[in-house]
């Protein structure tokens, strides 16, 4: 910001200069001030520049008011001083009427100076062109004599043009493309000249008449840039917009929705540094949305009150910034974009995005985004309520170990990857039906119970292993890594989990024993997931249960 107010004040300054220096000529050479032009039909002409001063056309973060045609016929007509004076005006005024309430005053203290000495630039130098090369002014205008100064008109509007470029974009750290803007100005100016000719062509009649039809012209060519940009990008946007709003909606998971948005971000709108934050339940998690990593804290918002919460925040350049936005960026980010909150169940998310292009941001680039957050909220809460289900469908009710169906997933998983040697722990419950005849079904429920928590504590201190209740009494456990002595002591570690401490269930001291069968795959195609689960299966009934039972047995042994 010191920079740029740095370049504000130098901008002030020569403006003053500029001002002085011209009071002093006027005053020197005061036929200067022969101003051709009634008061009546100035105002006439100013009307008609004012009415340009709405609905501008931007492109490239530029703003083209069209004003130029009405200008260019007050110059062929009057004279350049009409012309710069009636141009002055309209800058003032563009500068109050084309931006919100909030920058106006911004925009007028840093950028007011520089758009009043490019305008000066702007009309002096070619119409001085133009009049060094004898083009003709007022009544004696004849087309074919305003011809060849035209050329030289039109060529130094573009050599300005190509300076204001470099100019601002090395000063104002912008990022003009000064092709695209020599090409937009051939065609501002195409038009203008056009206008301006046509309506000399009724000059005979009344010159009002002429700058009226010289505006209705240019008003058309206008309307059909303005509707020709809008249509074409509106439906590039519109369409991609729609495409992240499937992506979000086809998600899953919450990891699904996150990276979905993620990866879509960038293809919607273009932006240097972009951080979203999603809070759930409390918990918020910020990310960089181009490198995709987590960061700790997002600098911004704190000072945004809850009504401000609720409306998107849109600069164009950096002196609309506020006090609050306490971000530390390069000095040539000028756009922002931010949507401080959108709330919907239990999901909070804001976004920011700040882009080195002016004006990069607009209402409906924030109406867009606002409403695919939305979406985003709502799929992101609808993943929680999945993600419950789908933990449900692969957990076991009793015992909360995971289900025989999320085993089987899980093996087909690990015997797919390369987690070699991996080994099948199966074991069952010694004379459980007994537990069940003598102190009834629930006691026997508790100690299915019971023997889940022991396997939990289990496995929470075994991170390779993966237990499940495999069926009625009977319990599976699958450990990646993990060759064959090692697999046969823990299988006697969990032997002694459930023999070493009675289980005490509603008043009962009941020793409980299992049996259990493992069998390890070293490699991979050895044997199939399947007939590995065998072979423990094989192990237990062989080598254990028809040993006496409290035992373990490895397949390779038997
Ligand atoms: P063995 O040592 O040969 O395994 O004898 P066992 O009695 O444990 O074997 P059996 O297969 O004959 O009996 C298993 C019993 O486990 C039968 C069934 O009622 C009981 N059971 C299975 N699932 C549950 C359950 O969820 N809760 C209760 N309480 N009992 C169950
Ligand atoms: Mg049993
Ligand atoms: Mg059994």
């Amino acid at each position: 910001m010191v920079y740029y107010q740095k370049v504000a004040r130098t901008g002030w300054l020569v403006l003053c200069l500029v001002v002085i220096i011209l009071t002093f000529t006027l005053w020197m050479y005061p036929t200067l001030l022969d101003f051709p032009l009634s008061f009546g039909n100035a105002a006439y002409l100013l009307a008609l520049i004012i009415l340009f001063q709405f609905d501008n056309v931007r492109r490239g973060g530029i703003y083209y008011t069209f004003q130029e045609g009405i200008i260019l016929f007050i110059f062929l007509n009057y004279g350049l001083l009409p012309s710069i004076l009636l141009s002055q005006i309209g800058i003032l005024i563009f500068q109050f009427f084309s931006h919100k309430q909030e920058i106006r005053l911004k925009r007028f203290l840093y950028l007011y100076p520089i758009n009043v000495l490019f305008d000066l630039f702007y009309l002096a130098c070619p119409s001085l062109v133009y009049l060094a090369l004898g083009g003709p002014i007022g009544t004696g205008f004849t087309y074919s004599e305003a011809l060849v100064p035209f050329s030289g008109y039109l060529a130094t509007v573009l050599t300005v043009s190509y300076v204001q470029c470099r100019f601002v974009n090395r000063v104002l750290f912008l990022r003009y493309d000064w092709t695209r803007l020599v090409r937009l100005q051939t065609l501002v100016y195409g038009i203008s000249m056009l206008s301006a000719f046509l309506g000399i062509w009724f000059y005979d009649e009344n010159p009002l008449i002429a700058a009226s039809v010289s505006t209705l012209i240019l008003f058309l060519f206008k309307r059909l840039l303005q509707q020709r940009g809008m249509t074409l990008e509106a439906m590039e946007n519109a369409k991609r917009f729609d495409d992240a709003k499937e992506h979000l909606l086809i998600s899953r998971f919450e990891r699904e929705a996150i990276d979905s948005l993620l990866l879509d971000l960038p293809h919607l709108l273009d932006f240097s540094e972009g951080w979203i934050s999603i809070q759930q339940q409390r918990k918020q998690v910020i990310y960089n949305i181009r490198t995709k990593t987590i960061i700790d804290v997002l600098p911004l918002f704190h000072s945004l009150s809850a009504e401000q919460l609720q409306t998107p925040i849109i600069h164009g350049l950096r002196f609309d910034w506020g006090k609050d936005i306490q971000i530390a960026l390069p000095v040539d980010r000028h756009s922002m974009l931010a949507i401080p909150s959108i709330t919907s169940e239990d999901v909070d998310v804001s976004i920011v995005l700040f882009h080195q292009v002016a004006d990069a941001y607009d209402e409906t680039n924030a109406d867009e985004l606002a409403r695919l957050l939305r979406i985003f909220c709502r799929v992101l809460h609808r993943s929680q309520e999945t993600y419950q289900l789908y933990a449900e469908s692969r957990t076991d009710a009793l015992t909360e170990l995971a289900n025989s169906r999320a085993f089987y997933e899980e093996g087909a998983h690990q015997f797919a990857a390369d987690h070699y040697p991996l080994s099948i722990i199966l074991f069952d419950i010694d004379h459980f039906k007994y537990v069940n005849d003598t102190y009834g079904h629930k006691v026997g429920d508790l100690v299915l119970r019971e023997l889940g928590r022991r396997i939990l504590s289990l496995q929470q201190k075994q991170p390779a292993m993966f237990a499940a209740r495999y069926g009625g009494e009977e319990f599976v456990l699958l450990i990646h890594h993990c060759p064959q002595n090692q697999a046969i002591d823990l299988a006697e570690q969990v032997r002694h989990a459930v023999l070493d401490r009675p289980f005490v269930v509603e008043g009962h001291r009941l020793s409980i024993t299992i049996s259990l069968g493992v069998d390890t795959v070293n490699q991979p195609y050895e044997r199939s997931f399947e007939e590995s689960l065998r072979q423990a299966d094989h192990a237990l009934y062989v080598g254990g249960k028809h040993n006496g039972r409290n035992c373990t047995a490895h397949y390779a042994n038997l």
